[in-house]
C-alpha cells in the first residue's frame, strides 16, 4: 500500500491530469489548432507544479493514440472530427493518466463516444482488490457490443509504478482469460477504446513522441547537453520536442533517434480506418472498491 505521503502525490497528479483533460476537451472546436490545445494542457499541468508523464496526445478519427503535434504542426480541428485528448501529470513519479473524446461540431458519433465512456464507467463499479483482470475485459467488451461497436483488442490498460508508466499487468479490453486478480496497493489505468472498424490498430508513422532507449556518451556537446536536459526534465517518461524548453529541440531529438539513444513511438491507426473513441481513468486499488484518482 502507498504511504499517506505517496497517496497525496498520486491524488495531486490525478486531480491535475483530470483538470487538464477537461480544459483540453473544452478547447476542441472547429478551426482550433491541435498545437494550441496540447500547449495549453501541458502548460496547465506544469503550472500546477507537476511534471508531464507523457506529451498530451491528440489523436483524431482513425488515429487511436500516440500522436502529439510538433512545433510546426499547423493542423486544425475540422467539423466531424472525433478527437481523443489523453494527458498525464506526474508528482514524484506518481502518475495520473486520463483521456476523453469529443466530436467537433456534429453528432454523428455520439453512440461510439458513449460506448467507451460507458465501458470505463461500468468497469469503475467493479474494480477493486480481487477483481479478475479478465472480468474487466469482459465488461468492456460487453459495453462495446451493446452499442454495436468493437473494442480495440491490441490496446490495453496498464499498471503504473513510480516513474514507470506501463509497468506490470496489462488490462485487456476483451475477455482474454487472464484469471490474475488486482491486488491492494496497485495503481492501474483502464482505457477502453471503441471503434466501428476492425477492432485492431496497426503501427503508422511516428507521432512525435519519444523515450530514452539507451544512454550513451554523445560526441556532439550540444546533443549531450540536450540529452541531460531531457533526462532531468522528463526522467523515464515519454516526451516530445515541443515540450522541451531547449533551443533546436526538434533537431536534437532527430539526432538522438539516429544514434539509438531515443526511440520514437508509432501512431496507432485503426486497421480499417474506423473511427475510434477512448475514455481513461487512473485507479488506486485500496480494498474492495478502487479510488478513481482522475475524476471527474
Ligand atoms: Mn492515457
Ligand atoms: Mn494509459
Amino acid at each position: 500500500m502507498l504511504t499517506a505521503e505517496e497517496l497525496s502525490m498520486l491524488r495531486k497528479a490525478g486531480e491535475t491530469a483530470a483538470a487538464a483533460r477537461s480544459l483540453g476537451m473544452d478547447m476542441v472546436r472547429e478551426g482550433v489548432k491541435l498545437y494550441d490545445v496540447a500547449q495549453e494542457v501541458e502548460g496547465y499541468i506544469r503550472g500546477k507544479g507537476c511534471g508531464l508523464a507523457f506529451p498530451c496526445n491528440i489523436s483524431v478519427n482513425e488515429i487511436a493514440a500516440h500522436y502529439t503535434p510538433s512545433v510546426n504542426d499547423k493542423s486544425v480541428f475540422e467539423a466531424g472530427d472525433v478527437v481523443k485528448v489523453d494527458c498525464g501529470a506526474e508528482v514524484g513519479g506518481f502518475v495520473g493518466d486520463t483521456a476523453g473524446t469529443v466530436e467537433v461540431g456534429t453528432k454523428r458519433h455520439t453512440a461510439l463516444i458513449e460506448a467507451s465512456k460507458r465501458a470505463r464507467d461500468t468497469v469503475a463499479e467493479i474494480v477493486g482488490a480481487g477483481t479478475p483482470i479478465c472480468e474487466i475485459g469482459r465488461v468492456v467488451e460487453m459495453c462495446m457490443h451493446q452499442g454495436g461497436f468493437k473494442p480495440i483488442r491490441n490496446l490495453c490498460g496498464h499498471e503504473i509504478k513510480p516513474y514507470n508508466l506501463h509497468a506490470g499487468v496489462s488490462i485487456p479490453n476483451y475477455h482474454n482469460g487472464d484469471s490474475d486478480k488486482l491486488t491492494s496497493g496497485m495503481v492501474v489505468a483502464i482505457e477502453p477504446f471503441a471503434t466501428n472498424g476492425e477492432g485492431i490498430v496497426l503501427n503508422g508513422p511516428l507521432g512525435n513522441i519519444v523515450r530514452i532507449q539507451r544512454e550513451r556518451k554523445l560526441a556532439d556537446p550540444k546533443a549531450q547537453e540536450f540529452f541531460d536536459y531531457a533526462k532531468g526534465e522528463f526522467k523515464t517518461f515519454p516526451f516530445c520536442a515541443r515540450s522541451c524548453d531547449f533551443p533546436d529541440a526538434e533537431r536534437h531529438v532527430r539526432t538522438l533517434i539516429r544514434h539509438g539513444v531515443l526511440t520514437g513511438y508509432p501512431q496507432f491507426i485503426e486497421a480499417r480506418k474506423g473511427m475510434v473513441s477512448q475514455h481513461e481513468h487512473t485507479f488506486y486499488i485500496a480494498g474492495e472498491r478502487a479510488e478513481v484518482t482522475t475524476l471527474p
